[in-house]
């Protein structure tokens, strides 16, 4: 991709939403990155649905540690694999506090070695929390660079460097926001909404799904293709996040 197409993509994403963020719920750093834990392999709704019941009893470190894997699980239960979440969350809490006097560590090998911690939410703490151009790369993320051509790899962490080297600056802070809701709203997995796209001149896949008139007269041949496309699609790796700060 020609670098002026790739900023062009970036300044449309940008002036749809000037100030991109998380749809997680969270009012602190710990917060958040309890949350990003738990939406590994989940919803954001779903992880909104356990913090707020969660956080009003436990929202600090020391809380949670005190509260203990079984204290916890009773809240967590509405995410996916909670029995392991719940440990990894009540370890994180416990190492936070004995090894970082209780704040979350500003480097990413601190923060990848906190349990049930790793690079995807590494980078979205370090970005979230303390301002670095880091890109983290999930599912939405992954299948948005490669259809478009804005980053094509075969591993996120391929995606992740490829965006990181080629996202012109002055985009690279939202630049995660910006490609997962476009991922999670408009370049779905299954039916990607080309026809109303805001960068579908730009974006260069091949296979760009057509107006509903138009899908009407495919012929079996394409309708083979699109299969294909999805079986592909379904392939593809795992993840998820617009604020709502719970409280003040
Ligand atoms: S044109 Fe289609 S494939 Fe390209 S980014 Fe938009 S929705 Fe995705």
């Amino acid at each position: 991709m020609r670098p002026a197409t790739r900023a062009a993509i970036f300044r449309r994403l940008r002036a749809a939403n000037p100030s991109p963020t998380t749809e997680l719920a969270y009012a602190s750093p710990f917060e958040l990155l309890v949350a990003v834990m738990l939406s590994a392999h989940t919803t954001d709704k779903s992880v909104n649905a356990a913090t707020s019941v969660l956080f009003p009893v436990a929202h600090t470190p020391a809380a949670i540690a005190a509260l203990g894997v079984e204290g916890v699980k009773p809240y967590i239960r509405s995410v996916g694999l909670y029995n392991t979440k719940a440990a990894n969350l009540v370890a994180l809490a416990r190492q936070i506090v004995e090894r970082h006097g209780g704040a979350v560590p500003s480097d990413r090998a601190a923060l990848e070695a906190l349990p049930g911690v790793g690079r995807k939410t590494a980078s979205i703490i370090l970005n979230m929390v303390f301002g670095q151009p880091e890109i983290a790369v999930d599912t939405h993320i992954f299948r948005v660079a490669n259809r478009t051509g804005l980053a094509p790899g075969k591993t996120p962490r391929e995606v992740e460097d490829g965006l990181v080297a080629n996202t012109p600056p002055e985009f690279r802070k939202d630049a995660h926001h910006w490609l997962i809701l476009h991922g999670r709203y408009v370049c779905t997995a299954r039916a990607p909404k080309c026809p109303t796209c805001i960068i579908r001149d730009l974006c260069e896949y091949r296979h760009k799904t057509q107006p509903a008139a138009a899908q009407g007269t495919r012929s079996a041949g394409s309708v083979g293709k699109a299969i294909r496309r999805v079986a592909d699609d379904r392939s593809a790796p795992a993840r998820r996040r617009t604020a709502r700060a719970r409280r003040p």
